[in-house]
């Protein structure tokens, strides 16, 4: 039997991992917070003091890290997972980081003889946990074989974006249009309801009209009309604005390198960036509806 080490038991990580236990997978984990460890010992995983323990019988390696700094560090510095995982260990990182690392983690990984995929994913906590994401795949064709049964059992498509790197352009073109759609969104949902409209019946009009998308059909950003969105929860779980600030900070940079003109995604990252200054960094990105509210009050 394979046997999985999986670093990184987040919003993300931690019902991806629980996927892969009740696909009957034998799990080493690690998570900075010991109780995210601690949950996921409690599901049957064996619970790893460090990354270098979770990693050092692994077949397969997953990381579901916030961002670049986090991922570099724990593959390259030094005790880390290329220091401590098996030769035949295949690595696969499913964050969301710069197209750039991944190439520079995945270049060092080559170098010491492992196949590296980059995987980011698209579906949110709710994919997560239902073991329907999709897997958004840079790398090689064999080692993304290797991977494929892995990662059915947390996900329900795969695509091959193309060789190291182009999972992660493919995941920030993806999350930047979602930052762009959020936004419009939460300002078309303000002011039809600063014009006296009912949020739900505003939604349910939009969502059977030209304006439809995904924010307003399956993760509706206004409290109280979606059962189960994180705007119907105070915010809480789901993909942080800080996360989303990240890719569109990301999308930022890999329109500057190449000249490509993004003035939607330089406006949406304003948006997010003047979010965060507010406070909202750890709510889910869907509050970002609070900035428009936040103005038509003041
Ligand atoms: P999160 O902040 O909830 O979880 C990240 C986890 O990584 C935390 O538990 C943290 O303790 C852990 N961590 C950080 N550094 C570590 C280290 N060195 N060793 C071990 N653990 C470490 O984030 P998330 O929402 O789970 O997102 C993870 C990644 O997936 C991000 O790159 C994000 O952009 C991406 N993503 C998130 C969503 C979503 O809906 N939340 C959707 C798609 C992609």
């Amino acid at each position: 039997m394979q046997h999985i080490a999986f670093i990184g038991l987040g919003n993300m990580g931690a019902p991806m991992a629980r996927n892969l236990l009740r696909a009957q997978y034998s799990v080493s984990v690690f998570d900075l917070s010991a109780a995210a460890v601690a949950a996921l010992s409690g599901a049957g995983a064996r619970a790893a003091a460090t990354a270098a323990d979770a990693v050092k019988q692994a077949d397969i390696v997953i990381t579901m890290l916030p961002g670049n700094e986090h991922v570099r560090a724990l593959y390259l510095d030094s005790g880390g997972v290329l220091d401590a995982a098996p030769a035949r260990a295949l690595l696969i990182d499913c964050s969301t980081i710069a197209a750039d690392v991944a190439r520079e983690v995945a270049g060092a990984a080559a170098a010491r003889g492992f196949a590296m995929l980059d995987a980011p994913v698209s579906g949110g906590t709710a994919g997560a946990a239902a073991g329907t994401l999709t897997f958004i795949v840079g790398g090689d064709a064999d080692a993304l074989e290797r991977a494929r049964a892995l990662l059915g059992a947390m996900g329900k498509t795969i695509f091959h974006a193309g060789g190291a790197g182009a999972g992660q352009v493919a995941k920030i073109c993806n999350n930047m249009l979602l930052g762009v759609l959020m936004a419009g969104t939460a300002e078309a949902l303000n002011l039809g309801v600063a014009n006296g409209l009912d949020p739900k019946v505003l939604s349910d009009i939009m969502s059977k009209s030209s304006g439809r998308n995904w924010a307003l059909e399956l993760y509706n950003p206004w409290p109280g009309v979606m059962e189960g969105a994180p705007a119907s929860r105070a915010y809480s779980g789901g993909f942080g604005s800080a996360l989303m600030l990240k890719d569109l900070g990301l999308a930022r940079q890999a329109a500057a390198g190449v000249q490509a003109p993004t003035p939607l995604g330089s406006l949406a990252h304003e948006l997010y960036r003047q979010h965060q200054q507010d406070g909202y960094g750890q709510q889910d990105f869907s509050s970002i509806v609070k900035l428009f509210q936040a103005r038509i009050r003041a």
